[in-house]
């Protein structure tokens, strides 16, 4: 395919050691030339080798002294000619020479371009390009080497392996409707169900992996209620303590949306309304309750504090009443004082909803609770080692599709429908496999997707 060049600061916006200018294209090392002092011609530069000099603007004034990396086509991100100036990595240096480099000939580049050019010119395929979004935006060791594992190939590999079978399976039925004399009908009508059924129990492996590996690449949205002065501020903080992932910007919200992340192994926890419980001075009860049932609505996981020193109240109990249809675990804190508050006089209003003693201000019981929480999420199976997990929600839906008309064509072969009719539904199944390494994608998909990524990537 053929491409303009384009350019973007490939480096995080702010102060820094270096900031990384990126340029990619048939036009990269001629423009990049053009604002380029040192000793090398970079024209002449062989693969992956390094330059010091300087970026220069019209007038030949020095914009900052830099080194230039040069991967020539096809040994490069893109597969084109790549050249990354790396300057000084302050806001000030990286826009200069991004402007100096976009006033050469550059043009700047859209979110993703570079990642969606590696795609188009075939060097990574759609499953791959989404793992590396999924690899900048990963919060724990775990949703990090499962977009790895995907980055890798591992999935486009297995995909590519049970298409591989339908194919030639569609080839072969192709043959039997082509050429009926030959009486291969019955023959072809065993290979279908054999196959057929072998290409869904291997979507169905997949699918397997499917809910643990939503959660590891998406996390659980946990909300921590409960009445004023139960400590739930206390036990965020002692989760944020030790295990506090990562705090990330929702573009376009203010500083009380940022999302913030507790690793519990390897299962990262989105906390909800950290503010909100940071901040429950003065909260009139009717008050509390109202926004709890906000936050209860958006939670995945409840932790339900109450006072083990206190005897329930009314508060307590309309909250119970609020998440019972949901995925809770009761905690009883303030362990460390004495109890008036006990299992088996509030088992009317938890019902079969685990509780565990913690106290939030000793630290106590807290390893229990991530216990709990693996249990619930993983059933305890998570297993650490490079499996292939299908993270993606678009993924999920794909797979699920295939494994229907996969379905499909097996009734169709046994209610002795027409070949043809068979043919369209592996077909379908094939193309919608497709999708998912972006074989069989559409230019919309394409811009959706490349458009949640970064600058510069
Ligand atoms: P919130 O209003 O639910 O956020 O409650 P806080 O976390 O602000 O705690 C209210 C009070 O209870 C504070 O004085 C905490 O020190 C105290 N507290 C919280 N957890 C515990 C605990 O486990 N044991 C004891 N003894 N006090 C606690």
């Amino acid at each position: 395919m053929n491409f303009d060049t384009i350019a973007a600061v490939a480096t995080a916006f702010g102060e820094g050691g270096i900031g990384i200018i990126r340029v990619s294209g048939d036009k990269a090392i001629e423009i990049v030339e053009r604002c380029y002092k040192g000793k090398t011609r970079l024209a002449k530069a062989e693969s992956h080798t390094i330059h010091y000099g300087h970026i220069i603007d019209k007038d030949d004034r020095a914009i900052d002294e830099v080194l230039i990396s040069v991967f020539l086509s096809p040994r490069s991100y893109t597969t084109e000619d790549v050249v990354e100036i790396n300057s000084h990595g302050g806001i000030m240096p990286v826009k200069q020479v991004l402007d100096v480099i976009l006033d050469a000939g550059a043009r700047l580049a859209e979110p993703g371009e570079f990642t969606k050019r590696a795609f188009l010119n075939g060097r990574i395929d759609l499953s791959q390009a989404e793992a590396t979004i999924d690899l900048i935006r990963s919060k724990t060791d775990l949703s990090m080497k499962a977009a790895l594992s995907q980055l890798s190939g591992s999935l486009s590999r297995q995909i590519t392996d049970i298409r591989q079978a339908l194919l030639e399976l569609m080839a072969h039925i192709e043959v039997s409707i082509d050429y009926p004399e030959h009486d291969i009908e019955e023959v072809t009508k065993d290979k279908i169900l054999t196959i057929t059924r072998q290409a869904i129990s291997d979507v169905d492996k997949l699918l397997l992996t499917a809910d643990q590996g939503k959660i590891i690449r998406e996390g659980i949205a946990v909300a921590i209620i409960g009445r004023p002065n139960v400590g739930k501020s206390s036990l965020l903080n002692t989760l944020l303590k030790e295990n506090r992932a990562i705090v990330t910007d929702i573009p376009g919200t203010t500083r009380d949306l940022l999302e913030e992340y507790v690793n519990i192994k390897g299962i990262p926890l989105k906390m909800i309304d950290t503010a909100g419980i940071r901040d429950t001075d003065n909260i009139i009860e009717q008050i509390g309750i109202e926004k709890s049932k906000d936050v209860i609505q958006q939670a995945d996981l409840i932790l339900m504090l109450l006072d083990v020193a206190e005897p329930l109240n009314n508060y307590d109990i309309s909250l119970l009443q609020e998440i019972d249809d949901k995925n809770v675990i009761i905690l009883l804190n303030k362990s460390d004082l004495v109890a008036k508050v006990y299992e088996d006089d509030i088992s009317v209003y938890t019902g079969d909803k685990p509780i565990i003693s913690i106290s939030a201000k000793e630290e106590a019981g807290i390893d229990a609770l991530y216990d709990e929480i693996e249990t619930i999420f993983l059933s305890g199976r998570i297993r650490q080692s490079d499996a292939t997990y299908v993270t993606n929600t678009r993924h999920i839906s794909l797979l699920k599709n295939a494994n229907k008309s996969l379905h499909d064509s097996i009734n169709s072969v046994v209610e002795d429908m027409p070949m043809d009719m068979v043919t369209i539904d592996i077909t379908n199944a094939w193309e919608v496999l497709g999708e998912i390494i972006g074989d069989t994608a559409s230019e919309g998909l394409l811009d959706q997707l490349f458009s949640q990524f970064c600058l510069g990537k």
